[in-house]
């Protein structure tokens, strides 16, 4: 089988390695890519360090993948040698199940076959983005406009649709008060989707550090958490609160952000369960809801739209020496806002 050049970790917590792995030779559906840049989401380092529970080791991350169309099997029709491509969270599923018909492959009822940190369906275990090539089904592979570079698109393949989805599915849009909380990976992101969308736009960060920043990605409002009088003032505002945030939240002090019937919405995965009282809900006709990234048509509808409204990530360019003092900096929340790996270096 051919080999490609990896950053793979031995075990949870310990640092990166260069290694090598094996890809399987393209099938006649499967799409041959060159790896050009790779992000790093909050869920690399989660799974990397073993927040939610034990994962696969050795464990090669990445699940933000951006690169170029290496060959194609006989009967891919959709993609050809040279097109700019990208993966996300998942690269295969039953394809039969009813989530599967329906195009949102992250809930399918046999398993989702995770980009790494999972298994195939032959019981391989599988390896992420941070690799110089990767070999994928075509039906889990995305079409990345030409507005858009490789670099600046990769970290959409997760942060953008996991924001993209609720945002739309909650119907931010005109009229609508929208809060990001976090403004790290996914908030950056979400603030320039929900804007793009019509909404009016707050985020609630920890502290006022980036707000020139999120208002430049366009942001009406900017409220430090850090400060009780933020939800004071805030008091029943908003009627989606789109929380991004990789640790623990007073949850109840966010519910009461909301207007009447308004909604939560969690995508941050934090490692320990989160508590809310019943009253908090129940006085407001509130909910609390979650969602998980997004299907394949969603991915290429978030691409479509970001390069039609100019969303693009904030990047830091890291090269393959550099992962272990970025998932520093990242859960250090000292980003702006998402490094993104420079597959070329991983080859050196
Ligand atoms: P990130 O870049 O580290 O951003 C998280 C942000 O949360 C930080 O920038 C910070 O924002 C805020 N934050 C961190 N610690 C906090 C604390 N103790 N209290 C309050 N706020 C805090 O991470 P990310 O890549 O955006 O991912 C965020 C979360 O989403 C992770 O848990 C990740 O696993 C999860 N995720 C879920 C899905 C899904 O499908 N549901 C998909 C992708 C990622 P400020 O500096 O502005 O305060
Ligand atoms: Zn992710
Ligand atoms: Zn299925």
């Amino acid at each position: 089988m051919p080999t490609t050049a990896a950053l793979s970790t031995p075990s949870a917590g310990a640092p990166f390695e260069r290694t090598t792995i094996e890809r399987r030779e393209p099938g006649p559906r499967d799409v041959r890519i060159d790896v050009r840049f790779c992000g790093i989401c909050h869920s690399d380092i989660h799974q990397a360090q073993g927040d939610w529970g034990a994962g696969i080791f050795p464990m090669v991350p990445g699940h933000e993948i951006a690169g170029v169309v290496a060959a194609v099997g006989a009967e891919v029709e959709s993609f050809s040698e040279g097109d700019r491509v990208g993966v996300g969270c998942f690269v295969d599923s039953c394809r039969e199940c009813e989530y599967c018909e329906a195009g949102e492959e992250q809930f399918c009822t046999k398993g989702v076959v995770l980009t790494y940190n999972g298994k195939g369906y032959d019981g391989e275990p599988t390896d992420g983005g941070y690799s110089s090539e990767i070999v994928v089904a075509d039906r889990f592979v995305v079409r990345i406009p030409d507005e858009l570079e490789l670099d600046v698109a990769a970290p959409l393949l997760c942060a953008g649709i996991t924001t993209y989805s609720p945002l739309k599915r909650w119907g931010a849009g005109e009229g609508k008060r929208v809060a990001i909380v976090g403004m790290g990976g996914l908030g950056h992101v979400g603030v320039q989707i929900a804007h793009a969308m019509g909404a009016e736009v707050t985020v609630l960060s920890q502290t006022l550090s980036k707000e020139e920043d999120g208002k430049r990605l366009g942001a009406d409002h900017y409220y430090a958490t850090s400060e009780k009088e933020t939800f004071r003032e805030l008091r029943g505002t908003f009627d989606l609160i789109l929380n991004t945030v990789s640790a623990n939240l007073p949850v109840d002090r966010y519910l009461s952000m909301l207007r009447i019937d308004g909604a939560m919405v969690n995508v941050g995965a934090p490692a320990e369960s989160d508590t809310y009282n019943a009253f908090s809900l129940i006085g407001g006709r509130r909910s609390l809801a979650g969602s998980n990234v997004g299907g394949m048509p969603e991915t290429q509808e978030m691409l479509d739209f970001c390069a039609a409204n100019g969303v693009k990530a904030q990047i830091e360019t890291i090269g393959a020496d550099d992962v272990d003092a970025a998932y520093e900096r990242i859960s250090a929340s000292d980003v702006r806002y998402r490094c993104v790996i420079d597959a070329a270096t991983l080859e050196a």
